[in-house]
């Protein structure tokens, strides 16, 4: 009855609404009004009811228009909401008229993880605006502040953050977003599922640049389609807890479903995303809210950059929009190890991936000794995580290389001897001056180490050399290399020709401040993967945010560094004693993230001017520092030697890429004198 009433209501209004409209255009309307003329007072008509009578009806009858007007913009209105694509409400320029489904419509899984990104985004950036309003302007007041005290030519400007707000979104939010471990970790996927035949944004490498890729993409644009091509039968994961907090563990379930704990004990997963994250490829084409699927198990061998068509190893093809190219690299191999008898081959590991963690810590449960080749950062913390083993007399643990002392190209002599006391405490039976000459196996079935000026049998080899570039790929794609640094080419925005981007490892890029690079390290492939992948949807961004590095000898002791840090250039160093909260488990209890390109974004960034406090120049006693990496007397690089959360100072100070008279005046600015 009441349906009734209101279909009578809406068609007495919409008649009286096209007789309005019919009022204004009558031609005989028209000609009345041109002859009208305005009426005397006595004229006027006198209505019969009260005035108040007449004014209440006519009131009411302007609000039953009101009213009926409101309703029928809300109606229609809705319908546009619920009829077309609700990604139009987002970006209303993706608005196609092919996407028109059925009225009543709930919102898939697909469109509320869009949502949750977008405001997750939109959040991070106002807090980033905060962040960079405050912090980077009190850095710059402490500069001031110590250019006045050190009479030095320091002279700082108030420059707008290197980092611009959304160029940290991505990092933020991947800060927000990695995932507290769930029982998805174990994040293998069935390989060889069909692939679509185009799709917008391709990535190349299921690692962590295009993990910091895709979150860019979509931060910029929600309803991307994009498809991660990896040739591990992994979903994106981080690498940095391979050499260190994996080894800590003692579950066996948890180390196999790459759960570890960080420094402080809190429990994470390796993976970047669980499972579910993920659309499955086969499902990718048909969501029209776009989505983020990774193909596994996949290599990628050859891309015609003109056509915009990459080409798998097995047989299928791909044309894209945008390419990344985030392929890392591969461990270098020694020239005396390669073509090894596959008997030897079997007891050598090149350490790079998941696979070789799991395979390398099963190997050593039955082991006697292992030999790890390689005297930097990769070689040193394996070296230090697998020490605990030889401590409680379970393994022997062997550390050989070329150089006089561990990590000796980025550590000064003096740090670079303290540091190889260090690992010989935890353990290790370190063989410095040692070069491989060869490997052979022994009559009874274990191995024989040639070094340079002595033997050792040991049961396992392990190479950690650095990594090297797919030259094949860039051979069969026209694709150009650095021939000095071996990666690929790229602008200072990461952009290799038209239409194709490469990140991470796997970059020759050029740094505005520091010449062309390639740098091997994490926060460089967050960093660069998320320019990269910014610029995939047209940001045109140049590099200028320089990543960092860290390594851990373990809990106790660590460095984050910036910039150029070679061992070959001159270094001022300034260290004060440390005490129990300067170690990198500190540092993570505080920050509460085990990857430090996250608790640097999280850092505190105040910077308390250092009394004058006792400062050591070298000396012995190396507990925490800073050093200066110096070029033509200009800091090009910055090491953080046990001090934390104080990579903003560093990389402000590096920009300034200044001449200083007193450089432990500007070690102040690192408060080195005060507690973590
Ligand atoms: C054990 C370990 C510990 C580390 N610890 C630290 C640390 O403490 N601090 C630090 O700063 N850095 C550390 N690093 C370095 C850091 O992890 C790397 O710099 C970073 O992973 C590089 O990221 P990426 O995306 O460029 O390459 P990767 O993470 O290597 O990802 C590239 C992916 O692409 C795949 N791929 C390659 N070619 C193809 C192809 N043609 N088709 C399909 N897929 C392909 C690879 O298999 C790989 O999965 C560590 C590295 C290792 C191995």
């Amino acid at each position: 009855m009441s349906l009734l009433r209101s279909c009578k209501f809406l068609a007495s209004t919409s008649s009286f609404l096209s007789s309005t409209r019919n009022f204004s255009k009558s031609s005989f309307r028209q000609k009345a009004l041109q002859n009208w003329k305005r009426p005397s007072i006595d004229e006027l008509g006198v209505p019969k009811d009260a005035w108040r009578h007449v004014y209440d009806r006519n009131q009411s009858k302007f609000n039953t228009q009101l009213l009926i007007g409101t309703v029928v913009f809300g109606v229609s209105f809705s319908a546009y909401v619920y009829v077309l694509d609700p990604g139009m409400i987002i970006d209303p320029r993706t608005v196609k008229y092919s996407t028109i489904l059925p009225i009543i419509k709930k919102p898939d899984e697909e469109a509320l993880q869009i949502l949750s990104v977008e405001s997750e985004a939109s959040v991070l950036e106002e807090e980033d605006k905060v962040a960079l309003g405050t912090s980077e302007l009190e850095v710059v007041e402490e500069l001031e502040v110590v250019a006045a005290v050190a009479s030095s030519d320091l002279v700082v400007e108030a420059v707008p953050a290197e980092s611009s707000p959304s160029e940290d979104k991505a990092v933020s939010s991947e800060a927000e977003s990695v995932p507290e471990p769930s029982k998805e970790t174990n994040a293998k996927i069935a390989p060889l599922a069909p692939l679509p035949e185009e799709i917008p944004y391709l990535l190349i490498g299921a690692g962590t640049a295009s993990f910091a890729a895709f979150r860019a993409i979509k931060a910029r644009d929600p309803t991307a389609k994009i498809l991660i091509i990896g040739d591990e039968e992994r979903l994106p994961y981080m690498r940095p807890p391979l050499s260190k907090e994996l080894w800590f563990i003692s579950d066996e379930t948890a180390k196999r479903e790459l759960k570890f704990k960080q420094w402080n004990g809190k429990e994470r997963s390796l993976y970047y995303e669980p499972q579910a994250f993920y659309t499955p490829v086969d499902k990718l084409e048909e969501q029209k809210n776009g989505g983020i699927s990774v193909a596994t198990g996949r290599r990628v061998v050859r891309l015609d950059t003109e056509k915009q068509v990459a080409y798998l190893s097995d047989g299928a093809e791909i044309k894209y929009g945008k390419c990344l190219l985030a392929t890392g690299g591969s461990p270098k191999t020694l020239p005396v190890l390669s073509n090894l008898p596959a008997a030897v081959e079997e007891k050598v590991t090149r350490f790079r991936k998941v696979e070789d963690f799991h395979n390398l810590d099963k190997v050593l449960q039955s082991s006697k000794s292992v030999t790890i080749f390689g005297g930097g950062f990769l070689g040193s913390e394996l070296a230090c995580a697998l020490g605990q083993r030889s401590k409680l007399g379970l393994l022997e643990v062997n550390q050989a290389y070329q150089e006089a002392g561990n990590m000796a190209k980025v550590l000064p002599e003096y740090l670079s001897e303290w540091t190889t006391e260090k690992v010989k405490s935890e353990g290790v039976n370190v063989l410095p001056n040692s070069r491989i000459k060869g490997v052979k196996m022994t009559e009874g079935g274990r191995l024989e180490v040639e070094l340079s000026g002595s033997k050792l049998e040991t049961d396992h080899v392990v190479v950690a050399a650095g990594v090297e570039i797919d030259q094949a790929l860039a051979a069969a794609s026209g694709i150009q290399v650095d021939r000095s640094n071996g990666g690929y080419l790229v602008n200072d925005q990461f952009e290799c020709s038209s239409n194709l981007w490469v990140a991470g490892d796997a970059a020759a890029f050029l740094d505005p401040q520091l010449g062309r690079r390639r740098v091997e390290h994490h926060d460089h492939a967050v960093v660069s993967g998320r320019l990269a992948g910014e610029n995939m949807t047209g940001a045109a961004k140049s590099y200028t945010h320089q990543s960092m590095f860290w390594s851990d000898l373990g809990p106790e002791v660590g460095y984050e560094a910036i910039g150029i840090v070679d061992s070959k250039l001159p270094t001022v160093g300034v260290f004060a004693k440390a005490t129990e909260t300067d170690t990198p488990k500190a540092a993570v209890t505080k920050s509460n993230e085990a990857d430090r390109s996250i608790s640097e974004q999280m850092a505190e960034t105040k910077v308390v001017e250092t009394a004058a406090g006792k400062v050591e120049e070298g000396g012995d006693e190396y507990g925490k520092g800073v050093i200066f990496y110096l070029k033509e007397n200009k800091i090009v690089g910055v090491l953080l030697w046990n001090v934390f959360n104080r990579m903003n100072i560093a990389r402000r100070v590096l920009k300034e890429g200044r001449s200083y008279d007193d450089l432990t005046e500007v070690a102040k600015l690192f408060n080195i004198h005060a507690p973590e």
